[in-house]
């Protein structure tokens, strides 16, 4: 097989579309083909990747996505880029995504760039776009082993249509699980999608007490917004559940409106949220470094503030 081809993996079928319109771009700039990789029952999988741009389909069968964990996954992974020697492996970067390609590069002894906005190529050589030092410098860096893995950030590029050759390719695969479950706890989640909200109403440390939070919920609803926060409201003070926080270790969000109440404005938070197109910021300090991302900025209490932006809004909603 050829070693300048682009290969695409996500347990998301959605996110391995959004990925296959990058892999396509690539793909053609190399004179190659662009593969994706099916874990679990190929059925109508199969076209649907094909009509968002794959040429060649590895469907494995022995392990499913939606059951195996990350080890089984990144095995299934790894097994169809050593045979097929691709020169480019992207990998959409949710929690299992960046795992799996931890592994597949190790195991494969080449390199890994990983939560990249961009990939380009100059010449044939490998360049990606990512956040480095907690977020606050861009860095561009070039692949110096290959192939080169890289996972990209969700939502970062937009699925399209134009149709791949789609021909099946049959690997032969065994499973040799190197870790197997002892046991099963289920993490304390919201259900809700951040990352697809049009709203997010996102609280801070501004909050005094978990009660209050019944504040920042009716302003959300009024609003139609999704509820995030930031990381201490949900790691260190568990008011809400993990999967609301927004930032660097949790999600990235770009809403048409983020209204960040009592967030400071850390640049851990920040990279979770600064690709929202209207930013509102209510907070206390004049200085704090959310107002520097706010196209509006409310310098008050929230306790104060809140109460009458809701009823505002409410009232609006009543005559519209
Ligand atoms: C490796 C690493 C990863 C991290 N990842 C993330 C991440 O993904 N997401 C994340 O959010 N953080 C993350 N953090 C933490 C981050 O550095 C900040 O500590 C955190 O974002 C601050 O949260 P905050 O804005 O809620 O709190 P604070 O920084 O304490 O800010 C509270 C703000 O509320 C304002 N305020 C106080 N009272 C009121 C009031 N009555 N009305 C209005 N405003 C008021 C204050 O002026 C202040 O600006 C990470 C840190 C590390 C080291």
């Amino acid at each position: 097989m050829t070693e300048k081809a682009v290969l695409v993996f996500s347990e998301e079928d959605g996110l391995a579309f959004e990925l296959l319109a990058l892999a396509k771009q690539l793909s053609n700039q190399l004179g190659s083909w662009t593969g994706a990789i099916i874990l679990g029952d190929g059925g109508d999988r199969v076209a649907k990747f094909t009509e968002h741009g794959a040429d060649k389909l590895f469907v494995i069968s022995e392990v499913d996505s939606r059951k195996d964990g990350p080890d089984a996954i990144a095995e299934a992974v790894s097994h169809v880029v050593s045979r097929t020697s691709p020169r480019i492996v992207l990998i959409a970067a949710t929690k299992v995504g960046k795992e799996v390609a931890a592994y597949v590069a190790q195991s494969l002894r080449t390199g890994c760039a990983s939560e990249c906005l961009d990939v380009s190529l100059k010449d044939s050589q490998v360049e990606v776009t990512r956040f480095v030092m907690g977020g606050g410098f861009l860095a561009r860096q070039i692949f110096e082993s290959y192939p080169a893995v890289i996972t990209i950030l969700p939502h970062r590029f937009q699925a399209t249509t134009s149709k791949g050759k789609g021909e099946l390719e049959k690997l032969e695969f065994a499973v040799q699980r190197k870790m197997s479950k002892v046991g099963f706890r289920a993490v304390e989640k919201s259900g809700v999608r951040l990352e697809d909200a049009e709203v997010v109403v996102a609280v801070g440390r501004g909050l005094k007490r978990k009660d209050d939070l019944k504040l920042v919920e009716e302003f959300a609803k009024v609003l139609g917004a999704e509820l995030g926060c930031t990381r201490p409201i949900s790691g260190d003070l568990k008011w809400l559940p993990e999967d609301r926080h927004i930032g660097l270790s949790g999600k990235r969000v770009k809403p048409k409106l983020y209204v960040a109440v009592g967030v400071s404005g850390q640049i851990q938070h920040v990279v979770g949220m600064r690709d929202s197109k209207t930013v509102v910021c209510i907070n206390t300090d004049p200085n704090a470094p959310m107002h520097k991302e706010a196209d509006y900025s409310i310098i008050g209490d929230l306790y104060k503030v809140l109460p009458v932006l809701t009823s505002v809004i409410k009232r609006i909603k009543e005559k519209v």
